[in-house]
């Protein structure tokens, strides 16, 4: 099976977070039947992730995750490109990843893992459980896989998730004076987030926030009493400097509650190959137990996530060729 070939396959196989097995499953098999040792490692029920490897200690890793966002987009292509869910965010990858380990096995080259994750795009639940995996020990390298249009990616933004809730006094909406407008106070905050400068730095860029989701109120004739909004911050210097001051900002005007965190990364740079820092996060920052990260997949974050996803079939071999090269230098062979 080619690298086009295998992108279509695993694009064809539906798995949206929380539904990997059937791509899982088939990956396994497929992996078996090229003579790679695989395990399905429990993440949760009818989730696992796949660990493939050639000998009993890889220290070179490549590592990307099974899932996708919905909806599923069955894959179709011409000369140029493949569409559909998964192109480029992220079975083209897994089918270049495999395609590279196979070349390099080819050349006597087998100390090689693969790791394929389930849950990324909603908690990296896959990756905190490959944490613990014993062969993380052994292994020196990983080169996780996103589109970063096949430059290697030097650090990336880390995400704070977070929510602002309010809470106000009911009242007949004819009678005002008698109630506490949750919302009002909410956004007098949300002026006050979108007013402030938030630092920044000068490797990982400036830091951005998003307020996604707004809530609260009854009824229209009724003074709200609740209201929250859920804001994600793409983080550029430690959680703790950011979350400081959003305090100052909301003050005692309301509560802030942290729904999850992952700090900035700093990943290693290799010579020859170009470089930049990417906004988004990925399994990284939970597989702290797996050598020194390293990112670089073919395609674009711009597309991903969109009904109009893609990815160039070109830039699949060229991200064939980088990791190869990767995998050579970073094993000096
Ligand atoms: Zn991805």
């Amino acid at each position: 099976m080619d690298l086009f070939e295998l992108t279509n396959k695993l694009m064809s196989i539906p798995s949206v977070s929380g539904d990997e097995e059937a791509v899982g499953v088939w990956l396994r098999d497929h992996l078996r039947s090229l003579g790679w040792t695989v395990e399905l490692q429990p993440v949760s029920e009818n989730q696992s992730n796949i660990i493939a490897y050639l000998n009993d200690t890889p220290r070179f890793w490549l590592s990307t995750h099974m899932d996708t966002v919905p909806p599923f987009i069955a894959p179709t292509e011409d000369d140029e490109r493949i569409y559909g869910r998964g192109s480029c965010d992220a079975k083209g990858i897994i089918a270049a990843q495999i395609t590279a380990a196979e070349l390099l096995r080819g050349e006597g080259i087998t100390d090689i893992g693969l790791l394929y994750t389930v849950e990324e795009e909603r908690s990296s639940e896959g990756a905190r459980t490959a944490n613990d995996h014993p062969l993380a020990d052994k292994c020196e390298y990983m080169i996780n896989g996103e589109p970063t249009d096949n430059r290697l990616a030097i650090g990336s933004k880390g995400s704070f998730r977070l929510k602002i809730k309010t809470t106000g006094k009911a009242a007949h909406s004819a009678y005002p004076e008698e109630g506490d407008s949750a919302i009002e106070k909410l956004l007098d905050i949300l002026e006050d987030v979108r007013r402030t400068r938030f630092p920044s730095d000068e490797f990982f860029g400036e830091t951005t926030v998003n307020i996604g989701v707004i809530e609260g109120g009854v009824a229209l004739n009724v003074i709200p009493p609740t209201a929250e909004a859920s804001l994600l911050i793409r983080l550029t210097t430690p959680r703790s400097v950011i979350e400081d001051a959003l305090r100052n900002v909301v003050r005692n005007r309301g509560e802030i509650e942290v729904l999850s965190c992952s700090e900035p990364v700093r990943m290693l740079a290799v010579d020859g190959f170009d470089q930049k820092v990417v906004r988004f996060t990925t399994d990284i920052p939970y597989l702290t137990n797996w050598g020194q990260p390293l990112l670089l997949g073919p395609g674009s974050i711009l597309v991903a996530h969109k009904k109009d996803e893609f990815v160039l079939k070109k830039d699949l071999e060229i991200a064939v060729d980088h990791y190869v090269r990767l995998a050579k230098d970073l094993l000096n062979t």
